[in-house]
């Protein structure tokens, strides 16, 4: 899934390719029931025509196009979703789900095998991001406001870590990788860390984010950028999708178990 480092890799490439540019042709597939979302598709299309592209942002995983008129056009990818600029137009994909025509003939191409992913067309964006956490790799996030997103939580703190509310933009890949750099177990309770452990964490959440941005995301399936190429990350991760493997760090073989639901990696004796 597409987590903060993927989606700022689209957002970085797509500024050069498409701010500036109005859509004038916007078509959703009819397969693709659930992508948008709080109108119907055909609706959204008619909306979005006309309409020019003049900043993008993001907040956690969310994909921000501001559009003139104050709309802006909000994109979440979810599972394995993927937005990919085509100079000569979308080819034929058959999990090709929604393309916008660009008025320099370009075109947007929304790809999802599995049609998990949602767009919103909102003159307030808080509608869809307004609760979302602090941003990790902000000048606001520092180690004070991690521990406050930690404390209380009696949860795991690989749990917290993904939870959206606490800290935007950290799924499984990344939290897992965090938690290997701060040496933390990712079972030990969020609000039982202690004041120095949490002050690894904030230092670790950056650094892992930071790499992983470098490297233009992690390609383990379906992630592609705006350009449909691949990330470098997954060849540098430490200890996601490697059970069995050794510890780079100390030799012992990773470990798998499950965490709130999720297969989580770490090492038993690094991450105690
Ligand atoms: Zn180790």
């Amino acid at each position: 899934m597409p987590e903060l480092p993927e989606v700022e890799t689209i957002r970085r490439d797509l500024t050069t390719r498409i701010v500036g540019r109005t859509v004038v042709e916007a078509w959703v597939s009819p397969d693709a029931a659930r992508l948008v979302q709080g109108e119907a598709a055909e609706l959204f299309c008619r909306r979005l025509a006309g309409l020019t592209i003049e900043e993008l942002g993001r907040r956690g995983k969310y994909l921000l196009l501001r559009l003139d008129g104050g709309l802006t056009w909000i994109v979440h990818l979810r599972m394995t979703g993927g937005l990919i600029h085509a100079l000569d137009g979308c080819s034929d994909d058959r999990f090709l789900r929604a393309r916008f025509r660009l008025d320099d003939g370009s075109e947007l191409c929304y790809v999802d095998l599995r049609k998990l992913g949602m767009m919103w067309l909102v003159g307030d964006e808080s509608e869809v991001v307004g609760k979302l956490g602090p941003e990790p790799l902000g000048e606001a996030f520092g180690p004070q406001e991690l521990r406050r997103a930690l404390a209380k939580r009696s949860a795991p703190v690989k749990a917290v870590l993904m939870d959206q509310r606490a800290i935007a933009g950290i799924g499984n890949i990344y939290a897992d990788e965090v938690l290997f750099e701060a040496r933390i177990h990712p079972r030990k309770a969020a609000r039982r860390l202690s004041r120095v452990a949490a002050e690894r964490l904030h230092w670790a959440v950056r650094k892992v984010l930071v790499e992983a941005l470098g490297d233009r995301g992690s390609s383990f399936r379906d992630y592609v950028d705006a350009e449909g190429e691949q990330g470098m990350h997954q060849l540098r991760v430490k200890v996601f999708r490697r059970s069995g493997e050794p510890c780079y760090v100390c030799g012992t073989p990773i470990k798998r178990i499950k965490v709130g639901g999720r297969s989580t990696h770490y090492c038993p004796k690094c991450q105690r």
